[in-house]
């Protein structure tokens, strides 16, 4: 899942990046309003936080002008206390939700997770794909009843393709979510990154079924075997 942080108090921008990348999200961060509707409108996140006075362009501006052109990425707004006016426009710009700063990090990710959980076919915190689960609110993927260990990546990546089931995913989707912009991705870096699901989730249970699908030319899905 990909985030960006539109922010433009340096020291609050920063520690949500750190923050947030320690919870397996991958995070760009924008300091001013138009580096912020720039990235926004070019990138494919998953959730943007949006502080709403920042220089160059506010964020009721840029959620107005994002929703203008069908960006529908959910927005998590940030005010100061009191500006309870501001969260009325914010509302009508189309931000999805709101945070009065200061926040505890705590509830910043409650909200967050509650933007992005959208897919209908799970419930609560729980994905599932036959007998695999992942638990997003303590981390816990499990085939079976057996737990299945994951680095940040890995987990990350796991949680886009269950969110996306039965949906072939290309390559440049999948980086575009789990990696940064400014990250150094090689071509084979996804594949890299299946095989060590795969080692981890299919090769300890020969007995099981094949979750993730290679599809030839495309990318990947995961899902039953046709
Ligand atoms: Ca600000």
């Amino acid at each position: 899942m990909k985030i960006l942080v539109v922010e433009d108090e340096h020291k609050i921008a920063n520690s949500l990046k750190k923050g947030l990348e320690q919870e397996s999200y991958a995070v760009d961060v924008a300091f001013d309003g138009q580096e912020g509707y720039d990235f926004a409108i070019s990138e494919e996140y998953d959730l943007i936080i949006l502080d709403l006075l920042l220089p160059k362009m506010d964020g009721v501006e840029i959620c107005l002008k994002l929703r203008k052109q069908q960006v529908h990425t959910p927005v998590l707004m940030l005010t100061a206390k009191g500006q309870i006016s501001d969260k009325v426009n914010g509302l009508d710009a189309g931000a999805d939700d709101y945070l009065t700063k200061p926040f505890a990090f705590k509830e910043l990710l409650a909200r967050l997770r509650a933007l992005i959980r959208r897919p209908k076919n799970n419930t609560g915190t729980t994905l599932k794909i036959e007998d695999l689960t992942l638990n997003t609110s303590n981390y816990e993927v499990r085939r079976g009843s057996k737990l299945v260990k994951l680095s940040s990546k890995e987990y990350a990546l796991l949680e886009y393709l269950m969110r996306h089931p039965e949906q072939v995913l290309t390559k440049k989707q999948i980086i575009d979510h789990i990696w940064n912009y400014d990250a150094d991705v090689l071509p084979n870096t996804v594949e890299v990154f299946i095989g060590y699901l795969r080692n981890k989730m299919e090769k300890p249970f020969p007995d099981k079924s094949t979750l993730i699908q290679t599809v030839r030319g495309f990318g990947y899905k995961i899902g039953r075997v046709e």
